[in-house]
C-alpha cells in the first residue's frame, strides 16, 4: 500500500551522500554496463555532464515545498472564487527507471481568507516533480502540502504526461497519456464546485495573448 504524501514530504537524509567524484565513478560503471568505453574521448566528459544534470533533475530535494507558501496575500477584496492554474508543464523522473515523465500540472485552490502568488503554486509542483516520483503520489504531494498550509476551502490537482519507461521501453506504446487527479475539501464534497473547475479548465487556453 502506498503512502500517498506522506513519508517523502520531507527532505531526506543526507548523511550517507556520495562524493560527486563517487557519483562520476558509478556512471563509468554504467557506460561500461551498455558495452562503450568509457575512456574514448566523446565518453570522457559524460560523467560529470550526467551528475550535473541529476543536480538540475532532482533540485527538488533542496527545497522545502511548503516554505514556497509561505507568504499570502489577504487583501482581496473578498474574492471567494476559484483560482487555477493550469498547463503547468513539468519533467520529473520515474524511481522505477530513471526515465522522465514529462507532463502538465492543474492546480485549482478555492481560498478561504488568504492567497498566494501563483509562480509559488508552479514552484511547488517543480519541488515537488524533480525528486524521483511516481505520478500518484506527485499528484497527492502536491494538493496535500497546499491544503495543509494555505488551509482553503479546497484544493483540486489534475494531472496528465507520458512516461518515457513506457513510451521508449518495456510495452513501447508512444501517445499513452496517463491522468491522475487528487481533490481535496469542496472539490470532493461539493458536485457544483468540480463541475465549475472542469468548466474552467475546458475553456480555451488564454496564452496567446
Ligand atoms: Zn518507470
Amino acid at each position: 500500500m502506498l503512502e500517498l504524501g506522506m513519508s517523502s514530504d520531507s527532505l531526506p537524509e543526507n548523511d550517507n551522500r556520495p562524493s560527486r567524484t563517487e557519483a562520476e565513478q558509478a556512471v563509468r560503471t554504467l557506460l561500461r554496463w551498455a558495452g562503450d568505453d568509457p575512456t574514448r574521448e566523446g565518453l570522457h566528459d559524460t560523467p560529470s555532464r550526467v551528475v550535473r544534470a541529476y543536480e538540475e533533475f532532482f533540485e527538488g530535494y533542496e527545497t522545502d515545498p511548503r516554505s514556497l507558501l509561505e507568504r499570502t496575500f489577504s487583501e482581496v477584496e473578498g474574492y471567494d472564487e476559484i483560482v487555477l492554474l493550469r498547463d503547468i508543464r513539468f519533467e520529473s523522473h520515474c524511481e522505477h527507471h530513471l526515465a522522465p515523465i514529462i507532463g502538465r500540472a492543474h492546480v485549482a485552490y478555492l481560498p478561504r481568507s488568504r492567497v498566494v502568488g501563483i509562480s509559488k503554486l508552479a514552484r511547488v509542483v517543480d519541488a515537488f516533480a524533480r525528486r524521483l516520483q511516481i505520478q500518484e503520489r506527485l499528484t497527492a504531494q502536491i494538493a496535500n502540502t497546499i491544503n495543509d498550509v494555505l488551509e482553503p476551502h479546497g484544493v483540486a490537482v489534475i494531472i496528465e504526461s507520458s512516461h518515457e519507461c513506457m513510451t521508449t521501453r518495456g510495452v513501447h506504446r508512444p501517445g499513452v497519456s496517463m491522468v491522475t487527479s487528487s481533490m481535496l475539501g469542496v472539490f470532493r464534497t461539493n458536485s457544483d464546485t468540480r463541475r465549475e473547475l472542469m468548466a474552467m479548465l475546458n475553456r480555451p487556453s488564454a496564452c496567446e495573448y
